[in-house]
């Protein structure tokens, strides 16, 4: 063990610029980082519209690079997933959201954690079996999590993800459907897939007030969510404009830097404090 945490430190000092490089060389020292504990989550609030109240957080991974610094999510997801990484970092960051999520919990604090899942998640037969063991493990609700998908890349059209998305949803994982109206076959994908929360995109979202056709849309995918017995969540208020405009719509939940941009685990309870003072 000792010897393997030696070994671990000296991966993770050889790096250099992870920026530097081809694709097979980043992909390599992201794979030493996954190992490395160098990827933290982030997490952002979810509040319910109503009561105004703190009901959930997303999971947002930061990859916490020792000579880059903090680099974004859109910098590494892709090459996860491209080099076969991506199995291992949901993984890591799953845990890590079930580990805060357990001293909130322990705390007083009973919120849902989202997190973010990739397609390629949703190709083995195994997952759903290793998503309720961490759950178990930490002693979370499966009714408290939720896995977001994007929209954009689901296909409907593949046995092994509905087969995966039906077994997570009859363990009562909640499945949220991201990004969307950003895709092409929206429609067929909410009648195929278990899915019950809808995450309408910040496109549609932020400038709802201002613009007339984004309002349509916002407001036919609130109806259409409802009508299919879907939670819904609007994410992207920036603005008072926004909040406003959200606080005399049917929306469930709502996200935004408005409201509190993503923060690392510890500021998590003191921003709860504040917020509901
Ligand atoms: P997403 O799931 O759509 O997450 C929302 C993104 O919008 C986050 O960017 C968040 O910081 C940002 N955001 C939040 N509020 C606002 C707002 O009011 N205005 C604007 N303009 N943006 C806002 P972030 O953290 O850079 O993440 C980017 C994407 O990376 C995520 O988009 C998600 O698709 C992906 N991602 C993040 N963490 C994970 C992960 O653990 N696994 C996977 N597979 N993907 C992840
Ligand atoms: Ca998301
Ligand atoms: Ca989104
Ligand atoms: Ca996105």
């Amino acid at each position: 063990q000792q010897l393997r945490q030696v070994f671990q430190q000296d991966l993770c000092r050889l790096a250099p610029s992870v920026l530097a490089g081809h694709d097979g060389y980043r992909a390599d020292r992201l794979r030493q980082a996954i190992v490395c504990g160098e990827l933290e989550n982030f997490y952002q609030p979810k509040l319910d519209l109503t009561s105004g109240k703190l009901i959930g957080v997303e999971t947002l991974v930061r990859w916490h690079h020792p000579e880059d610094g903090l680099i974004y999510p859109d910098q590494f997801i892709p090459l996860a997933e491209q080099y076969g990484l991506i199995d291992a970092l949901t993984q890591v960051v799953l845990n890590q959201a079930l580990h805060h999520a357990r001293q909130w919990r322990d705390a007083g604090l009973k919120i849902s954690v989202a997190v973010n899942v990739s397609m390629a998640n949703l190709s083995h037969v195994t997952f759903p079996d290793r998503v309720v063991a961490a759950a178990n493990k930490a002693r979370f609700p499966l009714t408290a999590l939720v896995l977001e998908v994007t929209e954009s890349k689901l296909m409907s059209n593949q046995r092994i993800t509905l087969d995966i998305l039906t077994r997570l949803r009859l363990k009562r994982i909640n499945l949220s459907i991201d990004d969307f109206g950003t895709g092409h076959s929206s429609l067929v994908q909410l009648h195929d897939l278990p899915f019950n929360e809808l995450k309408i995109d910040k496109g549609f979202v932020h400038g709802a007030c201002r613009d007339n056709s984004l309002r349509a849309i916002f407001e036919g995918s609130l109806e259409m969510a409802r009508k299919l017995g879907m939670k819904t969540v609007a994410e992207g208020i920036e603005d008072s404009d926004d909040w406003n405009f959200l606080l005399a719509s049917s929306c469930d939940t709502v996200q935004g830097f408005y409201i509190a941009k993503p923060m690392r685990a510890e500021e998590l309870l003191d921003w709860h404090t504040l917020w509901s003072r």
